[in-house]
């Protein structure tokens, strides 16, 4: 993940702020404090003829609507500074979000994946899925139209158009959102030829929250897009395979870099550790090295 080399100093600060003692702690909670009011202050939401986020910088974002998704996952729209723009993020980005909860010493930091087409003029959305006792989740979820949430833009990996002839996406849970951002991007620019291949593993049917979305995607775009869900806790009846991502679901779903037209696949992961783990292992174990997969082919959001 790479907001730690674009906050260093402030990540840091608020970082090594917990493992030292308490007087020099404080010094270090209250240097990070300055440094985020600062870059709140002498970023935050310049007028300037570029889309907001083409460029690095903190600016707040009015919420305009929420929507409840499912049990656990909601949809929040925001609202961009001049209608007229898009936000400026390229393929694949992800925003910092920045909340300040009352009582606590340090702000709360955490990358959030809008899920929007990226040339939509004058709206960004995010789809956040609520843990227990989750920091940031609880405070999104808490938000109500008129609140407002502070962004900055993280760089995720930098797509470039037919650079592959095949993309493997493996998602687990909520760490589907960067797949679809990017799914929606490489499907929706005509020149860009590339086949896609989705594997998503989640714990409930109810968890596969852009269900509608995959499918419409399957349907404009035939041979080019398959989805395959994986579900760890099926209902009766439910059409998807049941249990976790296995090297045997993935050759099950062409994955197998063996296989000739996998040559040329970049593999994508992102999901919770457990399943990483499992996926990457360590130094050339893991499912995707067993599959024939070569470090260099995969990515990690
Ligand atoms: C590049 C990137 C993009 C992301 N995009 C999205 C997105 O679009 N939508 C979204 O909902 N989330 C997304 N996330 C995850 C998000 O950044 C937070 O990690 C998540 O919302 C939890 O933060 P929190 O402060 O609520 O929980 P925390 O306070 O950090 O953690 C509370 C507890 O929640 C549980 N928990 C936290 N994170 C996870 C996890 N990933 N898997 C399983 N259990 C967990 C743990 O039990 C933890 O102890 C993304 C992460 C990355 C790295």
């Amino acid at each position: 993940m790479s907001p730690a080399t674009q906050f260093g100093p402030l990540l840091r600060a608020t970082h090594r702020a917990s493992v030292m003692s308490t007087p020099v702690a404080v010094a270090a909670a209250v240097a990070g404090i300055g440094a985020c009011a600062w870059y709140l202050r002498s970023n935050s939401t310049a007028s300037s003829d570029k889309p907001i986020f083409s460029s690095f910088g903190f600016h707040t974002l009015r919420l305009h609507s929420t929507e409840l998704i499912n049990h656990n996952t909601k949809k929040l729209r925001f609202e961009l500074p001049d209608a007229s723009k898009p936000s400026g993020l390229s393929l694949t980005s992800a925003l910092l979000t920045v909340s300040w909860p009352t009582g606590r010493w340090l702000p709360v930091l955490r990358p959030y994946t809008p899920v929007n087409d990226l040339n939509e003029p004058g709206y960004i959305e995010l789809m956040v899925k609520l843990y227990p006792n989750g920091k940031q989740s609880t405070h999104l979820h808490s938000l109500q139209p008129g609140d407002t949430l502070t962004f900055a833009p993280i760089k995720e990996l930098a797509w470039t158009p037919n650079q592959h002839a095949h993309v493997a996406m493996i998602a687990g849970g909520a760490g589907i959102t960067p797949m679809y951002q990017l799914a929606r991007g490489i499907l929706g620019n005509p020149a860009d030829r590339t086949r896609v291949t989705l594997v998503w593993g989640v714990n409930t049917d109810d968890d596969l929250f852009l269900r509608d979305e995959f499918a419409a995607l399957e349907r404009a775009h035939p041979g080019r897009f398959r989805a395959v869900y994986v579900v760890a806790a099926p209902a009766p009846g439910s059409p998807h395979q049941k249990g976790f991502v296995t090297k045997q679901v993935l050759e099950k779903a062409g994955l197998a870099a063996a296989d000739a037209k996998n040559r040329d696949v970049k593999v994508l992961v992102c999901g919770p550790p457990a399943m990483e783990k499992a996926l990457k292992g360590r130094r050339g174990s893991g499912v995707l090295a067993e599959l024939g997969y070569k470090p260099e082919q995969i990515y990690s959001f």
